[in-house]
């Protein structure tokens, strides 16, 4: 790995107008302090600056392919699980920052490995990587963890989710929160078919990180074509043989400070 360069930063940004503010705002206390801003993330950025919501997050961390320099979150957005301070705190931050008087929280990835008939494509998201059919079409899958059938699925889709990602799409579809200190990943079912013909989970199942699950697509129902979404980032594949999902070796670094508290986080954003 290479030495980072804590006087260098990269800021990423979402287009709206409280973003323009506080990148301004972030730019002008920067270089009245000696740091320089470059115009593309290299992993010599010793601080990246993500100005937005959790949405800008992901987007960030798409663009830059899992950077791993340490992110600060400027939150102008909505919720701001990921994003750790607000632009009214941009000088204290840096004052801090300059002292290192700071944590790092390192989460960790998924990363879903899709074998099909034309080749192997793998994909990488930090909430959650959805396997669904395509075009609003049924899915049967078999699930597997660590080897072992756990069940064959019938149903929109499954939702596999980080715990970092528990409080997004997963929680919407009735999933559980999960604190990111325990280190577990989650499958959550999309619309499961419960019939006499097909039993399905009707829960989330959460399970060890460092276990492998596999999903293998079983051809005589629904086919083998099959939509997946990282982060909001849509893939069609076809003619699938198997998907292999693992929790990613490539964490991310966020900045987070004495005070940050997830259950303090969690209800006055969530609860
Ligand atoms: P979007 O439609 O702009 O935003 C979806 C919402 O999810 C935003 O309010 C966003 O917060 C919030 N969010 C993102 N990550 C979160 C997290 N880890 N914990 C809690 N809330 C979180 O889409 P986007 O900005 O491109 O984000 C993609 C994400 O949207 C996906 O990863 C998925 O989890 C989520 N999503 C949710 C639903 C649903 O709830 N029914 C459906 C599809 C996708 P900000 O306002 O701070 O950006
Ligand atoms: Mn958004």
């Amino acid at each position: 790995m290479k030495k980072l360069d804590r006087k260098k930063i990269y800021i990423y940004q979402n287009d709206v107008p409280k973003s323009y503010e506080a990148r301004q705002q972030f730019t002008d206390e920067v270089t009245k302090r000696g740091y320089t801003i470059v115009d593309s993330y290299d992993e010599t950025v010793g601080l990246i600056t993500c100005i937005g919501g959790d949405g800008t997050f992901l987007r960030l961390v798409h663009a830059c392919d899992f950077p791993t320099s340490p992110i600060i979150g400027i939150n102008t957005g909505h919720l701001g699980f990921f994003q750790e301070i607000l632009p009214e705190d941009i000088s204290g931050f840096l004052d801090s920052y300059e002292k290192q008087e700071y944590t790092l929280q390192s989460i960790w990835p998924i990363d879903a490995i899709i074998d099909t008939v034309n080749g192997t494509y793998q994909l990488r998201g930090v909430n959650e990587i959805v396997i669904r059919g395509p075009h609003t079409h049924l899915t049967h899958l078999g699930i597997e963890i660590d080897g072992s059938l756990v069940q064959e699925f019938y149903g929109d889709g499954l939702l596999v989710s980080t715990s970092m990602g528990s409080t997004a799409y997963n929680y919407a579809l009735g999933g559980a929160i999960i604190p990111p200190q325990l280190d577990a990943l989650q499958i959550t079912p999309i619309a499961p078919s419960n019939t006499n013909a097909y039993r399905c989970f009707r829960s989330s199942i959460l399970y060890p990180a460092n276990m492998t699950m596999r999903m293998t697509p079983i051809k005589r129902s629904c086919g083998d074509t099959l939509e997946i979404i990282v982060d909001g980032f849509d893939y069609l594949y076809e003619e699938v043989q198997k998907i292999t999902i693992n929790r990613s070796g490539a964490g991310l670094h966020l900045v987070r400070f004495h005070d940050y508290n997830y259950w303090t986080k969690l209800k006055s954003k969530l609860l």
